[in-house]
């Protein structure tokens, strides 16, 4: 399905409202609010959801599962400092939104997703806007993509309740990690770096709600006990 341009004008103003909003948030990088109007966020949800697709809120994209927050995003775009030349690892490719804002900013983004179906209308979306530097996979991200580390960049899209290991030991030197971790019902955001060989960890945002990591290292699906140390 090609992008339909009469669809894409009828859209184009809400987009500009949607970066007027993600700026009155406090992100002023025009290299980050113009990315918001490249990726058109409707090509990413079902049709359903479309009068929304512009709205700054979490939307449902089927399968229990929601895109995120677009100034969210636009929070977690402005603190990594994503570079062309850059290799990112995505969690949770859910909608592919987020993939694509990121795949414009780096020079590779390799992005994992559990569930198919989303992977798969994720990728229909990125052929459509042509951008073809995303290779996805479909599994547990919760042990992260070893043949292709390390990371200058991961991002975490799902809330965890600690920091997988494998992220940390998949990050190169440099690299910036960034993932929700919390309980099941509220998380902060945690910014993790590697410099020098340390491991540096701030706390950049407080009190958000992401749909939960499913996996090895995140939740188990039934219960909010955590996932048995597999070792
Ligand atoms: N940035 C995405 C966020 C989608 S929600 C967007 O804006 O659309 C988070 C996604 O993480 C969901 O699609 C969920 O299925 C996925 N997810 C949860 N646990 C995962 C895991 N262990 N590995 C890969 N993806 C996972």
């Amino acid at each position: 399905m090609a992008v339909d341009p009469l669809d894409d004008r009828r859209f184009a103003g809400y987009r500009r409202k949607l970066i007027e909003q993600i700026r009155g948030r406090g992100i002023d990088d025009l290299a980050i609010l113009q990315l918001f109007d490249r990726v058109p966020r409707h090509l990413f949800v079902p049709e359903g959801v479309w009068p929304r697709a512009y709205e700054d809120a979490a939307i449902p994209i089927g399968y229990g599962q929601t895109a995120s927050q677009p100034s969210l995003q636009a929070l977690y775009l402005s603190v990594l400092q994503v570079t062309p030349d850059d290799t990112v690892l995505e969690i949770g490719t859910g909608s592919g939104f987020l993939t694509g804002l990121l795949a414009l900013s780096a020079d590779r983004v390799y992005s994992v997703e559990r569930i198919r179906e989303l992977s798969v209308r994720a990728r229909a979306a990125l052929d459509d806007l042509r951008i073809n530097n995303v290779a996805l996979m479909v599994g547990d991200g919760t042990i992260g993509w070893r043949k292709y580390a390390p990371f200058d960049v991961i991002v975490v899209s799902a809330a965890s309740p600690s920091v997988p290991p494998s992220f940390v030991d998949q990050l190169a030197e440099g690299g910036r990690l960034i993932i929700p971790i919390g309980t099941r019902e509220s998380q902060e955001l945690m910014l993790i770096r590697r410099e020098d060989s340390d491991i540096h960890e701030e706390t950049i945002h407080g009190e958000c709600t992401f749909v939960p990591l499913l996996g090895r290292f995140g939740w188990t699906s039934e219960s909010s006990e955590t996932s048995e140390d597999p070792t």
